[in-house]
């Protein structure tokens, strides 16, 4: 189980309003893509689900519990720009995610543990395809393998959510499609709940069960910050009716009179 509940929450910064009166749940195992405009709040949603921003008001939840203020390892997020630690090896990092966690004072692992810490980081690498490369540093990687890392990392700690933000923007498109091929299955295998920003509409609704639109309510040019950005469209990919695509530009009247 990792069902998210978002209720009555609003974002502000100053007297900006960049979230304004959200209200959402998140199924468990559902892999949620969310698109919209720059600059509108997605990357603000993800660090309110992280555990890194606070809501001005409301609250959410996972599983029915408040969600907690700091992250942990119930939430593995992957950035855009590459995360991953320069001075260590693949294995090294992958190995850095259990042992930030786990010994918070020592921050190293010993005996069983660290054996056992091994084995695990050296099934991840290999699920993300980079098992040939455990002992390179990040320098000697692509582009697309440090993202492999990234997400090796952000899935050690085994998340039982995973929240992704523009993770495969930087990529080319070729590197993409394997991103996208690794992800899928993984997101499948390990069912994690996704939350996933992204700008390439064809990857949201390539991957995603659900693909939610953020945009700014309002646009005041006297107030150009207080623009409120709200849910204006939410498409189930699993229903059993065909897709609408088109629609994805013009919202149906029936989400329209639920807002
Ligand atoms: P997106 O990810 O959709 O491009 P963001 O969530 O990064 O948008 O930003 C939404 C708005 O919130 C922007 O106007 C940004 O300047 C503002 N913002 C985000 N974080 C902060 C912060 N910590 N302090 C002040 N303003 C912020
Ligand atoms: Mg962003």
């Amino acid at each position: 189980m990792s069902a998210i509940s978002v209720r009555d929450v609003w974002v502000e910064f100053g007297d900006q309003i960049v979230i304004e009166n959200l209200n959402l749940d998140i199924a468990s195992g559902s892999f949620v893509s969310v698109v919209g405009p720059s600059g509108c709040g997605k990357s603000t949603f993800l660090r309110l689900v992280l555990g890194q921003d606070r809501p001005t008001r409301g609250s959410l939840t996972l599983d029915g519990q408040p969600l907690r203020d700091e992250p942990d390892a119930d939430r593995g997020v992957v950035f855009q720009r590459y995360s991953v630690f320069p001075h260590l090896t693949v294995l090294g990092n992958v190995l850095a995610a259990y042992e930030l966690g786990e010994s918070r004072f020592a921050a190293r692992l010993f005996g069983a543990k660290r054996r056992a810490a091994i084995e695990k980081a050296d099934d991840l690498i290999t699920a993300v395809g980079l098992a040939p490369h455990r002992t390179k540093y990040p320098s000697a990687l692509s582009g697309g393998m440090q993202q492999r890392l990234a997400i090796a990392q952000a899935l050690a700690k085994d998340p039982k959510v995973l929240l992704l933000d523009e993770p495969f923007g930087a990529l080319d498109p070729g590197t993409r499609a394997q991103m996208h091929a690794l992800l899928k299955p993984l997101w499948a295998r390990l069912g994690m709940t996704v939350i996933m920003v992204t700008h390439d509409l064809k990857e949201a609704f390539g991957l995603g069960t659900r693909v939610i639109a953020f945009d700014k309510t309002r646009h005041d040019p006297q107030a150009p910050g207080r623009f409120g950005a709200k849910i204006t469209y939410d498409l189930d990919l699993t229903r059993d009716s065909p897709v609408p695509v088109l629609g994805f530009l013009k919202p149906p009247a029936e989400t329209m009179a639920a807002q």
